[in-house]
């Protein structure tokens, strides 16, 4: 927090010092230069592959479609090009109605662990490809929770892919479930490349990774664990990452037993 203290007094007279407000303006600051930084990033992402396009617009036109190798593969650039930017401002849409108090919590009571092996099946099939195993450690007693499950999913499909994105092939992934006594803990565990300890507060800033040019390679946004963020606190719980840098990242994620959301309501 930045403050300015600055005293205000008359020759002689008493001091009428306004720390309050100095404070105030300075918070205020804070977040209108947080917004500009926001719009700049938005800015930049939206840029690059834009201009990445056009110049592969431009070889197409200049002959490269004539070209039996090279135009297809020039083409698939622009098409991989233009998914990411559907991605992004899918993301991005769904941030700003996060921000505004927009987007729809239906909650109900799930058995978690039955649910967690439902989202770990559906990947099962792309980690075969990447010759990646699931090392399950959920206990099958049942333990409900009060979640919005497509919100849940959401957040669990974003740590999970990542895991894979950034694991090496052939690893496993662990994913456990722990009952503790006021929440419940879900821990998605790898064996990749990990993060510097240094950044792992910050990649759930929006718009923050670790390296760039990786992140853009395995084709990220760089907002997916902003919104896990937003949507795990919706539900009153954590999501933190931990982990040695070089041997591996683990995500956490607590969620209250006792969630006093209500059945349906507008975050
Ligand atoms: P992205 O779309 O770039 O993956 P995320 O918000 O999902 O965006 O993640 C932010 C950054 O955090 C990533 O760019 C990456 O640097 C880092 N990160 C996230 N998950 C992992 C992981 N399991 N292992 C290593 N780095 C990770």
């Amino acid at each position: 927090l930045e403050a300015k203290f600055s005293v205000i007094q008359e020759e002689d007279g008493p001091i009428n010092g306004l720390i309050t407000v100095v404070h105030d303006v300075t918070e205020k600051e804070k977040i209108e230069q947080e917004r500009r930084e926001f719009v700049a990033n938005v800015s930049h992402e939206l840029r690059t592959p834009l201009t990445t396009m056009k110049s592969y617009l431009e070889a197409l036109e200049d002959g490269v479609m004539n070209d039996k190798e090279l135009g297809p593969k020039f083409l698939n650039v622009t098409q991989n090009e233009t998914e990411r930017m559907i991605r992004l401002v899918n993301d991005l849409l769904q941030l700003s109605k996060i921000d505004s108090q927009d987007s729809k919590f239906t909650y109900q009571l799930v058995n978690m662990g039955s649910f967690l092996n439902d989202v770990i099946d559906r990947f099962e099939i792309i980690a075969v490809e990447k010759n990646i195993t699931f090392k399950r450690k959920i206990a099958n007693s049942p333990v409900y929770v009060k979640i919005a499950p497509d919100k849940l999913m959401q957040v669990l499909d974003n740590v999970i892919s990542n895991a894979m994105k950034y694991s090496p092939e052939g690893e496993a992934i662990k994913i456990q479930m722990l009952q503790k006594e006021k929440f419940l803990q879900i821990s998605i565990i790898d064996k990749g490349m990990g993060i510097p300890p240094e950044s792992q507060t910050k990649i759930f800033e929006r718009f923050y990774r670790v390296d760039k040019a990786r992140a853009r390679s395995v084709g990220g946004t760089g907002l997916g664990l902003a919104i896990a963020k937003e949507l795990i606190q919706a539900h009153n719980g954590e999501i933190w990452a931990e982990g040695e840098y070089g041997k591996g990242t683990t995500i956490n994620i607590t969620l209250p037993y006792l969630n006093d959301q209500e059945g349906e309501h507008e975050l």
